[in-house]
């Protein structure tokens, strides 16, 4: 399993660069065509394709099974020359260990095993890897909603929780919204007053933005970037944002999105303009998906280990097919840590584990 995770990280598939998501695609797709999997890519234009690779039921078929993966990293290509793929400590690290090439290699020994142990599969196993999940998913979102409607639960290979690999049974809702606000230059020392200063007035944008937290309903709205202004010796005319937003009710989502775009100018003649809104629904704990954990734990149990499970606010592909109504169990990924980051890394001890929970999963349901 090192060995694939080895070849797959090396491997490198930022989102935004699609000749690398498209070859990494490539290597993935080889991996199971070699295995007899239908494999088949679903070509974008602007993003890396997406791959849909099918194993059909090995006994009376009932229905369909989809596991969903992404095959983008956060990580621009040569970020591997910085920190590359290494073993140190029982700990597999490099860009996209855990988040989530390792779920990429516990899809493949999952059905290895299956295959190995002559397990009978009453469902067909669709796996779809998709080429931007973590730039929001705009080019793949139809396709994982149309294959979750098709298909009775949606495993999601995303990286567990914390030490332990919590399995994620609530997420929060995402969106993003950007804030511009328009002013007019003048000289910061000798006439001030003839210009509107942009990035005032983007700062008291900022303050009624804070407002919108809510800590008890699960609402969080985080300026996150911000740019403005040219020289020091001049009224900015210009400065913008970026702010995150999250929520754990669905209708909070809308009423954030609103209260954003009804931000109107505190200081006399400043413009501000406001983009974006809600991207992903929150992944609500629905009793299909508690039932769904509950077959998890016990399929883990039989075999002498625990699992927890944990409310996240970070958002996956997940979100929107929990939000069609369609049982959905997250983070059956990695066990590891630092997604996202230079100490990225897996746990090798806990990947046939956690490979044998996603076999039992299929198998079972
Ligand atoms: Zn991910």
């Amino acid at each position: 399993m090192v060995r694939l995770l080895g070849e797959f990280v090396r491997c490198e598939s930022f989102s935004y660069d699609k000749n690398g998501v498209d070859a990494f695609g490539a290597l993935v797709a080889r991996e199971w065509s070699s295995r007899g999997a239908d494999v088949r890519v679903l070509k974008n234009k602007e993003r890396g394709n997406n791959l849909r690779i099918s194993v059909n039921a090995t006994a009376k078929k009932r229905g369909q099974i989809l596991v969903i993966g992404h095959l983008d990293t956060v990580y621009p290509a040569g970020t591997l020359a910085k920190t590359p793929f290494r073993v140190s400590g029982g700990r597999a690290f490099g860009p996209g260990t855990f988040d989530m090439k390792g779920g990429l290699v516990l899809a493949l020994f999952a059905v290895d095993a299956l295959r190995a142990a002559n397990v009978p599969v009453h469902k067909d196993l669709v796996f779809l890897w998709t080429s931007d999940e973590e730039i929001g998913s705009d080019a793949s979102r139809r396709t994982i909603e149309a294959e979750a409607r098709r298909s009775d639960a949606v495993l999601v290979l995303e990286p567990s929780f914390g030490a332990a690999g919590k399995l994620k049974t609530q997420r929060k809702g995402v969106g993003s919204a950007g804030v511009v606000v328009t002013g007019k230059s003048a000289h910061a020392g000798i006439d001030p007053e003839k210009g509107v200063n942009a990035v005032h007035e983007l700062a008291l944008q900022i303050e009624r933005l804070m407002r919108l937290n809510d800590r008890k309903r699960g609402i969080t709205v985080q300026t996150t970037v911000v740019a403005g202004g040219t020289v020091s010796n001049v009224v900015p005319d210009h400065a913008r944002a970026e702010v995150d937003i999250r929520f754990t009710r669905l209708a909070d989502g809308a009423h954030i999105e609103r209260k954003i775009h009804a931000l109107r100018p505190i200081l006399r003649s400043a413009r501000v303009k406001i983009t974006g809104g809600v991207n992903r629904p929150p992944l609500e704990r629905t009793p299909a998906i508690a039932g769904l954990f509950a077959r998890a734990q016990q399929l883990m149990k039989s075999v002498g280990l625990t699992l927890g499970e944990a409310a996240t606010g970070g958002g996956s592909d997940g979100n929107f097919t929990a939000a069609l109504g369609v049982p959905t169990l997250d983070g059956l990924g990695c066990v590891g840590d630092g997604a996202h980051s230079p100490h990225e890394h897996v746990i090798i001890r806990a990947l046939p584990e956690r490979a044998a929970l996603l076999a039992g999963l299929l198998a079972t349901l």
